[in-house]
């Protein structure tokens, strides 16, 4: 079969591998019907995921079809249509019985990062009964395809942010997982939303979506003013619950500076570089900082939503290609060509 595949040296290249197996009990194997290139799979090609194996087929954000469930499957079984949570867990252990899945003593972030991920024809998923969310039949792959990474992170970012009604949430970054936080926050009745963007199209697209209320492009704007720019649309307090999405070079100063005292500071972003947590400037503000990557589990509540129409990604969409030019859609994603978002990733095409 097709599989996209990194060296861990910055380069990807399409390549035949042989199909995958089961290896446990409690493997499945799915047949991809779309996939998607994820802002962390640019990471573990420019080498910043230490963890990353080189040689392993990319790929962690898609939805297929059930080809083969290993004996131990007892939910699903061939034919079903499944998202599949970006994160591998038992299910068993102590971290998964609180849901901090993304701890799974063994599991975690494996898809596409430590095992070969879903960009190719066919993906071994372990543990196929905590990895799968039932598709129903009102909705189509693609409506479900972010479910289980930046739609779970979107979920994720705002449930942590403790988001009250009429409470003010800035979000920074609106990206896709931007975005997705910004719909879920929605979903909770806060008084405004605040988009922070240094990318006018991308807060405008916000803006048109009914997802943000307040824009506010931080280029060429000190953050003093950016600070100044949230209070003002705060009744001066700052924002009551801040999600940082972006992951740039000064957003963690931004998230926590434009909080207001006692806020929650979620930070869904992942960063290429360290960043400095300045206690003596933040001292008496007395933030609380949630940190990390996505619990994506438990997710068959936000599927329904989708199914009800509450959660619409379509607006992510920019592009799609099938696997035979991923290379092109790479190259697309990665310079945001004509402001691309997302691609979609289709089906190998047999060709003449
Ligand atoms: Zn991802
Ligand atoms: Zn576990």
């Amino acid at each position: 079969m097709k599989a996209l595949v990194h060296d861990g040296c910055g380069n990807i290249a399409l390549l035949d591998r042989p199909r995958p197996r089961l290896l446990e009990p409690t493997d499945a194997i799915v047949r991809v019907t779309r996939s998607t290139i994820c802002t962390s799979d640019l990471h573990i090609m420019r080498g910043a995921v230490p963890r990353a194996k080189p040689d392993t087929v990319l790929g962690h954000e898609f939805v297929g079809v059930v080809e083969e469930a290993g004996p131990g499957v007892r939910s699903f079984s061939p034919g079903d249509r499944v998202a599949v949570n970006c994160e591998t867990f038992c299910g068993e252990c102590f971290f998964c019985r609180r849901g901090w899945v993304n701890n799974c003593e063994c599991g975690g972030w494996l898809l596409g990062c430590t095992i070969d991920g879903c960009q190719a024809e066919c993906v071994r998923v372990p543990y196929a009964d905590n990895a799968f969310t039932r598709i129903p039949d009102g909705v189509s792959d693609e409506d479900a395809l972010f479910l289980g990474d930046i739609l779970a992170t979107g979920w994720w970012g705002a449930r942590l942010a403790q988001i009250e009604p009429g409470s003010a949430v800035a979000v920074i970054g609106a990206g896709p997982v931007g975005l997705t936080t910004m719909m879920c926050a929605r979903l909770a009745g806060p008084g405004c939303i605040i988009a922070l963007d240094v990318d006018e199209s991308r807060l405008r697209r916000a803006a048109e979506h009914g997802l943000a209320d307040v824009l506010i492009n931080p280029a060429e704007k000190n953050l003093d003013a950016v600070e100044s720019l949230v209070r003002s649309a705060t009744g001066s307090r700052g924002a009551d619950a801040v999600i940082e999405a972006a992951g740039g070079d000064d957003t963690f100063e931004m998230a926590w500076r434009i909080a207001r005292p006692n806020a929650v500071v979620v930070l869904s972003a992942m960063y290429e570089r360290d960043q400095a947590l300045p206690l003596p400037s933040m001292y008496g503000k007395n933030l609380t900082f949630k940190t990390g990557g996505v619990d994506a589990c438990g997710l068959d509540g936000v599927m329904g939503l989708i199914a009800a129409g509450k959660l619409d990604t379509s607006l992510l969409i920019s592009r799609r290609y099938p696997l035979n030019d991923i290379l092109d859609a790479y190259r697309a994603f990665e310079a945001r060509e004509d402001g691309c978002l997302k691609v979609v990733i289709t089906p190998w095409e047999a060709r003449g």
